[in-house]
């Protein structure tokens, strides 16, 4: 702006100036000029600079982006993963004319096996457990730790049968996986609702049908797995 002042100013100044008094405006011009042109200089490196700032912040972001949805203790995605990630599985098993299963698992007296061996117990058995898990998800899958000692395994292109097989493997590793504190061998066990998605259907009422089914599994017993669904149900 200064300089955009400073060439209208020459300018009037030259055109009403004898060609002979013309040098003091000159010189006035060159001395602008070469200020304007500094400015401009350093303008450009603080430019550049901030670049390389913008890429650094953008990298950072995309890194704390993707960390926001990973679970610290397991590793697992957590649930904002899951929110939003499963509306577009489903969306894209559904184009595909293809099925989506959801297990929910929830640990069995986990609780007491806090208070009996102390929290810290508690979390390693949560990663033992998690890991399980982890290894029963295909890379289309999602497994996700949903908060406390609650997991979900959204399976992809499964019907209700084959998601039920999975979870029941899963159920059955965990049963038999020895983790020992103190030497001494701890019975963890895990129960298990599985679900399969209806065309359509709102996503927490796919959650709450499986959560009904892991409430029967809970109620008949724990270290099972049960499912609403009818056909399955009734075996
Ligand atoms: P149920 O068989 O009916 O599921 O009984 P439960 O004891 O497993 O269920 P409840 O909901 O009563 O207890 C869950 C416990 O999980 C309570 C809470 O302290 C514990 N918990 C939640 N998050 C964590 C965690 O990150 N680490 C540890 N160690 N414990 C956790
Ligand atoms: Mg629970
Ligand atoms: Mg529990």
């Amino acid at each position: 702006t200064h300089y955009q002042q400073v060439l209208a100013d020459s300018s009037r100044q030259m055109s009403a100036a004898e060609p002979g008094d013309l040098r003091p405006v000159l010189d006035e011009l060159m001395a602008e000029t070469e200020e304007a042109l500094a400015a401009n200089n350093t303008f450009s490196a603080q430019l550049t600079e901030a670049g390389q700032v913008i890429t650094a912040l953008k990298t950072e972001l995309r890194s704390q982006t993707s960390l926001a949805r990973i679970d610290e203790l397991t590793r697992l995605y957590n649930r904002r993963h899951f929110n939003f990630e499963a509306p577009q599985l489903m969306t894209k098993c559904e184009a595909e004319g293809q099925p989506v299963s959801i297990i929910t698992f929830d640990l069995d007296y986990f609780k007491k096996i806090n208070d009996t061996w102390g929290h810290n117990f508690g979390d390693k058995v949560l990663v033992v457990c998690a890991e399980i898990i982890r290894k029963a998800a295909r890379v289309t899958d999602l497994a996700i730790r949903m908060g406390g000692e609650e997991f979900l395994l959204v399976c992809a292109n499964l019907d209700l049968g084959e998601a039920f097989k999975v979870a029941e493997r899963v159920r059955a590793t965990i049963a038999e996986t020895d983790i020992t504190i103190r030497g001494q061998s701890l019975p963890v066990t895990v129960s298990a609702g599985v679900a399969q998605y209806a065309h359509g259907e709102d996503l927490l009422a796919l959650l709450e049908r499986a959560d009904k089914a892991l409430y029967r599994a809970k109620k008949e017993g724990r270290n099972t797995v049960r499912t609403t669904d009818s056909e399955l149900a009734a075996q």
